[in-house]
Protein backbone atom coordinates (compact mmCIF):
# COMPACT_ATOMS: atom_id res chain seq x y z
CA UNK A 1 0.00 0.00 0.00
CA UNK A 2 1.38 3.36 -0.95
CA UNK A 3 1.63 5.62 1.58
CA UNK A 4 -0.82 9.16 0.72
CA UNK A 5 2.18 11.37 2.89
CA UNK A 6 5.45 9.91 1.31
CA UNK A 7 4.46 7.69 -1.39
CA UNK A 8 6.21 4.70 0.12
CA UNK A 9 5.10 1.35 -0.26
CA UNK A 10 4.44 -0.57 2.41
CA UNK A 11 2.81 -3.74 3.56
CA UNK A 12 0.21 -1.73 5.89
CA UNK A 13 -0.70 1.96 5.97
CA UNK A 14 -2.82 3.19 9.45
CA UNK A 15 -5.23 5.22 9.18
CA UNK A 16 -4.06 8.97 10.77
CA UNK A 17 -5.95 12.34 11.06
CA UNK A 18 -3.67 14.95 9.82
CA UNK A 19 -5.59 18.12 10.41
CA UNK A 20 -8.53 17.71 8.75
CA UNK A 21 -8.39 15.51 6.55
CA UNK A 22 -7.56 11.46 8.10
CA UNK A 23 -4.99 9.79 5.44
CA UNK A 24 -3.62 6.77 5.35
CA UNK A 25 -0.04 6.77 6.20
CA UNK A 26 2.78 4.43 6.48
CA UNK A 27 4.34 4.16 9.75
CA UNK A 28 7.37 6.74 9.25
CA UNK A 29 4.70 9.47 8.44
CA UNK A 30 2.30 7.84 11.02
CA UNK A 31 3.81 10.10 13.95
CA UNK A 32 2.84 13.16 11.60
CA UNK A 33 -0.73 12.96 12.90
CA UNK A 34 -3.09 11.47 15.33
CA UNK A 35 -4.20 7.69 14.63
CA UNK A 36 -7.29 7.41 13.92
CA UNK A 37 -9.18 4.55 16.00
CA UNK A 38 -11.59 2.25 14.02
CA UNK A 39 -15.34 2.94 14.41
CA UNK A 40 -16.27 0.50 17.17
CA UNK A 41 -19.25 -1.50 16.69
CA UNK A 42 -20.04 -3.95 18.82
CA UNK A 43 -21.60 -7.03 17.67
CA UNK A 44 -25.42 -7.60 17.55
CA UNK A 45 -26.00 -4.32 18.90
CA UNK A 46 -26.49 -2.57 15.57
CA UNK A 47 -29.76 -0.66 15.42
CA UNK A 48 -32.36 -2.88 13.79
CA UNK A 49 -35.77 -2.04 12.92
CA UNK A 50 -37.65 -4.44 15.62
CA UNK A 51 -39.39 -7.00 13.98
CA UNK A 52 -43.41 -7.71 14.79
CA UNK A 53 -43.33 -3.92 16.00
CA UNK A 54 -43.99 -1.77 12.92
CA UNK A 55 -47.57 -1.61 13.45
CA UNK A 56 -47.78 1.22 16.11
CA UNK A 57 -50.97 3.03 15.59
CA UNK A 58 -50.44 6.96 16.08
CA UNK A 59 -53.90 7.50 18.06
CA UNK A 60 -53.32 11.72 18.02
CA UNK A 61 -54.33 11.78 14.73
CA UNK A 62 -57.16 10.00 15.15
CA UNK A 63 -58.14 11.92 18.27
CA UNK A 64 -57.62 15.31 17.12
CA UNK A 65 -60.02 14.54 14.12
CA UNK A 66 -63.02 13.52 16.60
CA UNK A 67 -62.13 16.52 18.68
CA UNK A 68 -62.88 18.55 15.52
CA UNK A 69 -65.82 16.75 14.53
CA UNK A 70 -67.34 17.27 18.40
CA UNK A 71 -66.82 20.93 17.66
CA UNK A 72 -68.68 21.23 14.44
CA UNK A 73 -71.44 19.94 15.45
CA UNK A 74 -71.89 22.39 18.11
CA UNK A 75 -74.07 25.18 17.11
CA UNK A 76 -71.73 28.08 16.74
CA UNK A 77 -72.31 30.89 19.34
CA UNK A 78 -74.34 33.91 17.37
CA UNK A 79 -71.87 37.01 17.67
CA UNK A 80 -72.53 40.72 17.53
CA UNK A 81 -72.69 41.83 13.80
CA UNK A 82 -69.52 43.91 15.06
CA UNK A 83 -67.46 41.65 17.20
CA UNK A 84 -64.57 42.67 15.35
CA UNK A 85 -64.67 45.80 15.71
CA UNK A 86 -65.45 45.36 19.64
CA UNK A 87 -62.37 43.14 19.72
CA UNK A 88 -60.31 46.44 18.36
CA UNK A 89 -61.69 48.66 20.59
CA UNK A 90 -61.57 46.47 23.90
CA UNK A 91 -58.02 46.10 23.18
CA UNK A 92 -57.26 49.25 22.71
CA UNK A 93 -58.88 50.56 25.92
CA UNK A 94 -56.14 48.24 27.42
CA UNK A 95 -53.63 49.56 25.40
CA UNK A 96 -52.38 45.93 24.64
CA UNK A 97 -50.95 45.57 21.12
CA UNK A 98 -52.56 43.08 18.34
CA UNK A 99 -49.09 40.99 19.53
CA UNK A 100 -49.92 41.33 23.33
CA UNK A 101 -53.55 40.15 22.99
CA UNK A 102 -52.24 37.46 20.43
CA UNK A 103 -50.06 36.20 23.04
CA UNK A 104 -52.56 36.12 25.72
CA UNK A 105 -54.87 34.18 23.36
CA UNK A 106 -51.93 31.70 22.43
CA UNK A 107 -52.71 33.00 19.33
CA UNK A 108 -50.86 34.88 16.40
CA UNK A 109 -50.71 38.61 15.82
CA UNK A 110 -52.49 37.81 12.37
CA UNK A 111 -55.18 36.02 13.91
CA UNK A 112 -55.47 38.94 16.39
CA UNK A 113 -55.51 41.58 13.19
CA UNK A 114 -57.78 38.80 11.31
CA UNK A 115 -60.49 38.83 14.16
CA UNK A 116 -60.26 41.99 14.75
CA UNK A 117 -61.53 42.96 10.91
CA UNK A 118 -63.93 40.39 11.31
CA UNK A 119 -62.57 37.97 8.63
CA UNK A 120 -61.81 35.01 10.60
CA UNK A 121 -64.65 33.79 13.14
CA UNK A 122 -62.62 31.71 15.71
CA UNK A 123 -63.93 28.79 17.82
CA UNK A 124 -66.10 29.53 20.31
CA UNK A 125 -63.39 28.58 22.90
CA UNK A 126 -61.39 31.34 21.42
CA UNK A 127 -64.43 33.78 21.89
CA UNK A 128 -64.69 33.43 24.86
CA UNK A 129 -61.32 33.81 25.60
CA UNK A 130 -61.37 36.91 23.88
CA UNK A 131 -64.32 38.15 26.09
CA UNK A 132 -62.73 37.01 29.66
CA UNK A 133 -59.59 38.60 28.51
CA UNK A 134 -60.79 41.99 27.65
CA UNK A 135 -64.18 42.11 29.60
CA UNK A 136 -66.53 42.29 26.76
CA UNK A 137 -69.19 40.12 25.58
CA UNK A 138 -69.05 39.05 21.42
CA UNK A 139 -72.12 37.25 21.59
CA UNK A 140 -75.53 38.02 19.97
CA UNK A 141 -77.51 38.14 22.87
CA UNK A 142 -78.13 41.54 24.79
CA UNK A 143 -75.85 42.46 27.73
CA UNK A 144 -77.65 42.19 30.87
CA UNK A 145 -77.89 45.67 32.36
CA UNK A 146 -75.85 46.09 35.46
ZN1 LIG B 1 5.10 7.73 4.63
Amino acid sequence: MLCEMCGQDVPATNAVRVESSVLQLCPNCSKFGVAVAPPVVPAGSAPQPARGGGMRVTPRAARSVAERDLYTEMPDMELAPDWGRRIRIAREALHWTPEELGKRLNEKKSVVLKLESGSFRPPDGTIRSVERLLHIRLRADPEPTA
